[in-house]
């Protein structure tokens, strides 16, 4: 198993490929990317360079941190530019989608999920599939944008309340409504802090 490790270098984010309606959702993902910039946590994501993946790199780079694409080949022209690729410390290209979201959790310490649509639904929710089968303990965090992610909480609390849940415990993502909040939490959930309810709930 996977241990969580008490130094966060890096943070895979899963997002969306578009930006959304609401110009809340971008500004999380520039405030996200920052805050890890500053603190000196590299980003790991899924190399797009459109909508509020791009957001989150385009604000990590510019504020000086080290951003890790990894993109299948099949999807270079879809959600990225091949110019816009290159602006990244580092670029993976895989052969394909099973390849890409191994890369992405074996290189990352902990897992953020920022609105988004299918993917990301899919990205995050085979992370906790993960963590309830024992496979990893690293920190996993639903940011909660404007309620963003309300019916995936109130989908879980109602598998959990029909038993269907078989070993809950390990199936806890921090809930964070704040962008700001985010870096902080990972940070104390590492180090084994991280029960401050006042800014942090779990689902
Ligand atoms: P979306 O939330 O649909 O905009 O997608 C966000 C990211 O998830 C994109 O980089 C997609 O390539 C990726 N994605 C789409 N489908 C899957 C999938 N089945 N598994 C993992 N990632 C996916």
């Amino acid at each position: 198993m996977n241990t969580p490790s008490a130094r966060i270098s890096s943070i895979c984010v899963y997002c969306g490929s578009q930006p959304g309606h609401d110009p809340a959702f971008r500004q999380a993902a520039e405030i996200l990317g920052r805050s890890m910039a500053g603190q000196g946590i590299g980003l790991v994501y899924g190399g797009g360079t459109r909508g509020l993946m791009g957001a989150v790199a385009e604000a990590v780079l510019s504020h000086g941190g080290k951003v890790t694409g990894i993109i299948p080949e099949f999807l270079m022209d879809k959600e990225a530019s091949r110019q816009e690729l290159g602006q990244l410390s580092e670029l993976h290209v895989t052969a394909d989608m099973h390849e890409r979201k191994h890369m992405m959790f074996e290189r990352s310490d902990a897992f953020v999920t920022l609105p988004g649509g299918i993917g990301t639904l899919e990205e995050i929710v085979e992370i906790m599939t993960w963590a309830q089968l024992g496979r990893h303990v690293k920190p996993m965090v639903l940011a909660n944008i404007n309620g963003f992610w309300d019916p995936l909480s109130a989908l879980i609390g109602h598998m959990r309340e029909a038993g269907f849940i078989h070993t809950g415990h390990l199936v806890r993502p921090l809930v964070i409504e704040s962008a700001e909040q985010i870096v902080p939490a990972i940070q104390a959930a590492a180090t084994g802090n991280g029960e401050d309810e006042t800014i942090i709930s779990k689902m």
